[in-house]
C-alpha cells in the first residue's frame, strides 16, 4: 500500500509555508529555547528583518551561508532569514573541528557566514562574518506590526531554490555537500503532516544538531501547522535527566531522536506520558528498544531514509514488539524499489538494494558531479519526465504486507549512535599520521546500545602511543568519528583474494589497555570515580591518569557515568565536566573544588559513602 500523493504544494518554499502559518496564527507562541519565547509574529518580523540585513550584505536567490551558531532562537531565526533572503544553509557544527569546518567553508565556496560572539574568533575559513547579534541589533519587535491582513500570495517560485547542503561523511577520506531543495522538504513536510501526524496543539522537543537533516522535522514541522518547537540547548542534548526534564516542564507530546538519544532518556528514568509521540530513525531500532517504549507513549515511529532523499523516506508505526520491526511504507510521493545486481526489482521476500525515487531525492553532492552521477540513477520505472532515484547502499526487501525490511550495508557506511560514519573516513584521518603505514576501521557492539569503534592500524616502523593517535584524529574528525580503542597490528587477516578480512579482526581486548602503568587513585572522589568509570566501561581496573575516552568511553557511556555519580551525590557534576576533564584525577579534582558544595547540596555525608 503506497500512501496518498499530494503535488500541489511541491512548488511552494518553507519559509513561505511557515509565513503562512504565521498570518494565521500571529499570537501562538511559535518556539521557546531557555527562558526566552517566541511568538509566530515576532519570528515571522524578526526573521524578514534579519533576511533584509542579509541581502543588503550580499545574500541573493541561490547563496550559500553557513551557519555557525549554538542552538537557540537566535539559530532559528538565521535559518528563516537565510531562506527568506533567498540563500541556502550550511550548517557549521561549533563542536567540530576547526579543521574539518574550514574544509567545509572551501568546498561549499563560502563568502559568507553566520555566528555570535562566543564563536567569532574560533568561526572557520576566510569569509565574511556576520553577528548575528548584530542582524537582531535593535530589531527586537515589541509592537505587534500590521503582518499580512490577507493570506500571502502563493508566488509560484522557490521550489526548486536549494534550502541546504548539509555535509556528511564521505569514504574517499574527506565529508561530502548533499545539496537539497525546498520542494524536497516541503514534500517531506507536508508528508510528515499526516504521518506521524501532527497538529496546532503539539510540543515538539527539538533534539537534533543542525548537522543532522532530521533537525529539518523537528525546528520546520510544527512551524507549518501552528504547534510549538521547544530547542533543547547544547548542554542538554546528551544528558538523558535533562531532557526529561523539559519533557515534563513543556509538557512536551512528540519528540524525534535516534535510538541512542531514546535510550540516554529511558536510562534516566523517563517514565512516558499519556498521548505522547516517539519517532525513532537513523539506524536500527531493536526490538528491546521498542519494546521498553511502547508502554511509555501512544505512539511509536520507525522512520527511515538518508540525508540524500529528505530527512525521512519510509515510516512504520511500531503497535508490538514481537518480531523484527520493519521501516515501513514510503512517504508521500514517494518511491522504494528493491533491486538486484542487474537493477530489477526484487520479488517480495528477496533482499536487494533500496533505491528511493520521488519528490525526496536531493539535487546531488555538491560540486560533485561524477558521485552525483554514480549515485543519483535516471528512475528506470517512473513515467515522469527526469524522474531520477537514489542508490542508497542498504540492503532490504519488501514482506508480505508490503512493508519494507531494512538488512544492512552493502558497505562501508555505519552508524554509530546515530551518526553515520564512512570507515574510509575514518582510515584515511589514520593513514595520514606519519607513524601509520595503513589501517582499518571497524564496528563492534559490545552489548546493546553500546558500540564501539575500533582501529587497526600497522605501523611504518617503532611505536606511536595511542594519545597520539587520537589527538591527530582530533584535528580532523568529529568527536563521534574518533575511535573508541586503538589496535596495533603485525598483519590484517586478508580474504583468499587479498582483501583485509574485517570479518576476522580480532574484538578489543578491553582488560588489557587497563592494566599498563597502573596509578591507583587515592581520594574518596577519585576513588568513586574510578570505580563508575570501571563498571560503565567493563574494564578490570581504572588509573587515576587515564582518560574514559582512552578506555573506550564515547557519549553515552559518558551519560551513563554523569548519572550513577549524580545518584551518588555528585549533583553537581555534567556531561560537559566529563569531556573537559576526562581523567578520575581532573574530574575528581573539578568535583573537588565544589566537593563540599557538591556533597552538602547532595544532602549526604562523607562518611555516608560507599566507595
Ligand atoms: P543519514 O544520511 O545520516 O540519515 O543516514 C542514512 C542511513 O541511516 C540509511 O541509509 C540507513 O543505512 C540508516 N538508517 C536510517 N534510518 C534507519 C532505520 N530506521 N533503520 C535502519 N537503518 C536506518
Amino acid at each position: 500500500m503506497s500512501r496518498p500523493q499530494q503535488s500541489a504544494a511541491l512548488d511552494r518554499r518553507v519559509d513561505q509555508l511557515i509565513s503562512e502559518q504565521a498570518c494565521r496564527t500571529p499570537e501562538a507562541v511559535a518556539a521557546v529555547c531557555g527562558s526566552r519565547t517566541l511568538r509566530y509574529r515576532e519570528l515571522e518580523q524578526l526573521s524578514d528583518r534579519v533576511a533584509a540585513r542579509l541581502q543588503a550584505a550580499g545574500v541573493a536567490p541561490g547563496t550559500l551561508v553557513g551557519i555557525h551558531l549554538d542552538r537557540s532562537l537566535d539559530m532559528l531565526i538565521a535559518l528563516l532569514a537565510v531562506m527568506k533572503a533567498g540563500g541556502a544553509y550550511v550548517p557549521l557544527d561549533p563542536d567540530f573541528p576547526y579543521e574539518r569546518l574550514g574544509y567545509m567553508v572551501e568546498d561549499a565556496g563560502l563568502h559568507m557566514l553566520i555566528t555570535q560572539s562566543r564563536l567569532a574568533a574560533s568561526s572557520p575559513g576566510q569569509c565574511t562574518q556576520l553577528l548575528v547579534e548584530q542582524l537582531l541589533a535593535d530589531q527586537v519587535c515589541v509592537e505587534p506590526e500590521p503582518m499580512c491582513s490577507v493570506m500571502p500570495e502563493c508566488t509560484n517560485a522557490g521550489g526548486s531554490d536549494l534550502i541546504y547542503v548539509l555535509y556528511t561523511s564521505g569514504s574517499t577520506g574527506r565529508p561530502k555537500g548533499v545539496a537539497l531543495e525546498h520542494r524536497n522538504v516541503v514534500n517531506f513536510l507536508l508528508s510528515m503532516q499526516c504521518e506521524p501526524g501532527m497538529t496546532s496543539h503539539d510540543r515538539l522537543l527539538a533534539v537534533t544538531t543542525l548537522s543532522f537533516d532530521i533537525a529539518g522535522l523537528e525546528l520546520y514541522l510544527p512551524l507549518i501547522i501552528g504547534a510549538m518547537v521547544i530547542i533543547a540547548e547544547r548542554d542538554d542534548l546528551a544528558d538523558g535527566s535533562r531532557l526529561a526534564e523539559l519533557l515534563e516542564r513543556h509538557q512536551a507530546t512528540v519528540m524525534q531522536a535516534t535510538p541512542s538519544t531514546w535510550r540516554v532518556l529511558l536510562e534516566s528514568g523517563w517514565a512516558g506520558a499519556p498521548g505522547f509521540k516517539v519517532v525513532c530513525g537513523g539506524e536500527v531500532l531493536p526490538r528491546e528498544l521498542a519494546a521498553s517504549l511502547l508502554p511509555r507513549c501512544a505512539q511509536l515511529w520507525n522512520m527511515y531514509g538518508p540525508t540524500e532523499t529528505a530527512i525521512w523516506s519510509t515510516a512504520h508505526r511500531v503497535v508490538d514488539a514481537d518480531t523484527a520491526i520493519p521501516i515501513g511504507r514510503p512517504i508521500m510521493n514517494t518511491v522504494v524499489y528493491v533491486l538486484d545486481k542487474s537493477g530489477r526489482l526484487s520479488p517480495t521476500g528477496i533482499p536487494g538494494e533500496i533505491h528511493i525515487g520521488g519528490a525526496g531525492v536531493a539535487r546531488g553532492y555538491l560540486n560533485r558531479p561524477e558521485l552525483t552521477q554514480q549515485k543519483f540513477l535516471p528512475d528506470p520505472f517512473s513515467s515522469a519526465f527526469g524522474g531520477r532515484m537514489y542508490r542508497t547502499g542498504d540492503l532490504g526487501r519488501y514482506l508480505a504486507n508490503g512493508t519494507l525490511e531494512y538488512r544492512g550495508r552493502i558497505d562501508n557506511q555505519v552508524k554509530v549512535r546515530g551518526y553515520r560514519i564512512e570507515l574510509g573516513e575514518v582510515e584515511s584521518a589514520l593513514d595520514s599520521h606519519p607513524a601509520v603505514k595503513q589501517s582499518v576501521a571497524t564496528v563492534f557492539e559490545t552489548q546493546p546500545g553500546d558500540t564501539r569503534l575500533v582501529a587497526y592500524f600497522l605501523l611504518q616502523a617503532g611505536e606511536v602511543a595511542v594519545s597520539e593517535l587520537r589527538a591527530h584524529l582530533e584535528k580532523c574528525l568529529p568527536h563521534y568519528m574518533i575511535p573508541q580503542h586503538f589496535l596495533a597490528m603485525a598483519a590484517f587477516p586478508l580474504t583468499p583474494n587479498g582483501k583485509v578480512d574485517r570479518a576476522q579482526l580480532p574484538a578489543p581486548d578491553l582488560s588489557e589497555r587497563s592494566t599498563a602503568s597502573h596509578i591507583a587513585p587515592r581520594t574518596d572522589a577519585e576513588m568513586a570515580i574510578a570505580e563508575v568509570f570501571r563498571d560503565v566501561l567493563g574494564v578490570e581496573q581504572v588509573s587515576a591518569d587515564a582518560s574514559f575516552f582512552d578506555l573506550g568511553g564515547h557519549s553515552i557511556l559518558a551519560t551513563r557515568v554523569v548519572a550513577v555519580l549524580r545518584a551518588r551525590g555528585f549533583s553537581g557534576i555534567g556531561l560537559r565536566m566529563l569531556f573537559e576533564f576526562p581523567t578520575v584525577m581532573a574530574l575528581a579534582a573539578k568535583v573537588g573544588s565544589a566537593s563540599g558544595d557538591v556533597l552538602a547540596g547532595a544532602g549526604i555525608e562523607r562518611e555516608e559513602f560507599e566507595f
